[in-house]
């Protein structure tokens, strides 16, 4: 009769905090660095732009500075892709290319409000902005809640104007402002309570002196400031993209601070974590390479999102270079995708949405979520369970710490990430990432531990995988 403890120790799954495993200070160091790039990437563009900034100081060149002069030895090279300013991939060339590439694919785009394209209008003495939100928000959450402006115009000249206001002590903040509790009767589903109609950004509340009768003078004062600072004329704003987002830098949460609050988590912190793997890897078992993207918030739709793979076209450069002969195909069948996403963590306030054993956990390490979708696993990357086998000896041999999480109970809701547009190139592809609470609302929480191990996943990913036995 085997001692009962020492059965259960050994056939039981029994999991420890990543507290329990890591250093404060290792921690501490790797997500002050974070919340540091996080305060300055408000946008899918200055995340992008910030990543490629690391990826220089690391010895990263462009592509097209690649291709005028390949080296000999093509080994050990860090190539930038970059597409369009809203999505980049980044590259460590391997001894070849032939066996697939190690890749993680994260999204930097996150729930927003944008303007309309003709979005200014004057009301009841106020200058206001229609405003249309991006990816799946709760209005309410966005009322009363201090804005910054944050993106570019063009003008008609072609030259593009960066706006950015509201992120310094000094500069003014904008709100939408929500009606008093004293004279709201609203009742009802809060979804139709809080309307986008109602998302109306205020701009400004006087007219300029010398205004007269002329239509619209308050609108007319904001436009004047407007044209002053950064030359710009009304019809500038239409081709434009600026984003309304919160203010508030990332900070400390907890007597303990053992967590991070901030806007942008989803997806910054995988998108982040992925580069951070990259750039620090000491040694790389294959190609390696992280995908940064735009549009996941809306459906990996356009020419900037996961549905377009800009990256292939530099693979088939890498081939040409290498001198390969192997189908394209080839190499993706054998590549391997960690899908870097946010997963909902256990919200001890509602625990009824989340079917406890298969929900992920602060401070339990990065989450491996199997599949996502809605009802019967609709439009999920359910990945296979070699793959599964796979990652999940690569993590135990390496000592990191990981997790189950699935998106709620079944029937609960649902979602999904980039993954399926990676296995649909014949990739073998698996969600890995952070688990958050309040997901999607201004400011979302996660525990740093989470973030950490999960960079840890990532860069041994990189460094050891050597592909999916299938
Ligand atoms: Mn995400
Ligand atoms: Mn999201």
């Amino acid at each position: 009769m085997p001692d009962i403890k020492d059965l259960n120790d050994k056939i039981r799954i029994n999991r420890k905090s990543v507290w329990e495993n890591r250093t404060v200070e290792e921690i501490e160091d790797f997500c002050n660095d974070y919340k540091r790039y996080l305060k300055d990437s408000t946008t899918e563009r200055r995340a992008i732009d910030n990543a490629v900034d690391m990826a220089i100081k690391n010895g990263f060149i462009k592509l097209e500075e690649l291709l005028k002069n390949p080296p000999e030895k093509l080994a050990g090279t860090k190539v930038i892709v970059e597409n369009r300013g809203k999505s980049a991939a980044f590259f460590v060339l391997g001894e070849e290319i032939d066996s697939g590439i190690n890749m993680v694919a994260s999204h930097v785009d996150a729930p927003r409000i944008d303007f309309k394209p003709f979005s200014m209008y004057e009301d009841s003495g106020f200058a206001l902005a229609k405003t249309h939100y991006y990816g799946g928000i709760k209005k309410y959450q966005w009322f009363s809640l201090p804005l910054g402006i944050d993106g570019i115009v063009i003008k008609n000249n072609g030259e593009k104007v960066k706006v950015r206001i509201g992120f310094e002590k000094d500069e003014p903040i904008f709100m939408m402002a929500d009606l008093l509790p004293h004279l709201d009767r609203r009742e009802g589903d809060i979804s139709k309570v809080f309307t986008a109609d109602s998302m109306n950004l205020i701009l400004g509340n006087t007219k300029m002196k010398e205004s007269g009768d002329i239509k619209d003078p308050v609108l007319l004062n904001v436009l004047n400031i407007l044209n002053d600072k950064y030359g710009i004329v009304e019809e500038d704003l239409f081709s434009a993209e600026l984003e309304i987002v919160p203010v508030d830098e990332p900070r400390d949460l907890g007597f303990d601070r053992s967590m991070i609050a901030a806007y942008a988590h989803d997806d910054r912190v995988c998108s982040y974590a992925a580069m951070k793997a990259l750039l620090d890897a000491e040694k790389f078992s294959k190609t390696a390479c992280v995908v940064l993207l735009d549009k996941e918030e809306i459906g990996s739709v356009g020419n900037t999102g996961a549905r377009y793979h800009f990256w292939k076209r530099a693979v088939k450069k890498f081939m040409k270079l290498f001198k390969s002969d192997a189908d394209i195909e080839d190499i993706l069948e054998k590549s391997m995708v960690l899908s870097g996403d946010v997963m909902a963590a256990y919200h001890p306030s509602f625990k009824d949405v989340h079917e406890i054993n298969n929900t992920c956990k602060f401070g339990m390490g990065i989450t491996i979520t199997k599949y996502t979708g809605v009802r019967g696993k609709g439009g999920a990357n359910d990945a296979h369970a070699e793959i599964l086998a796979a990652v999940r000896s690569l993590f135990n041999e390496n000592k990191i710490n990981w997790q189950v999480g699935l998106l709620g109970k079944v029937d609960q809701g649902g979602g999904g990430t980039v993954a399926l547009y990676f296995a649909d190139q014949g990739m073998s592809v698996v969600d890995a990432g952070v688990p958050v609470l309040g997901m999607h609302a201004p400011y979302e929480i996660i525990s740093k531990a989470d973030v950490y191990e999960t960079y840890r996943g990532y860069k041994t990913f990189v460094e050891e995988f050597k592909g999916v036995e299938v």
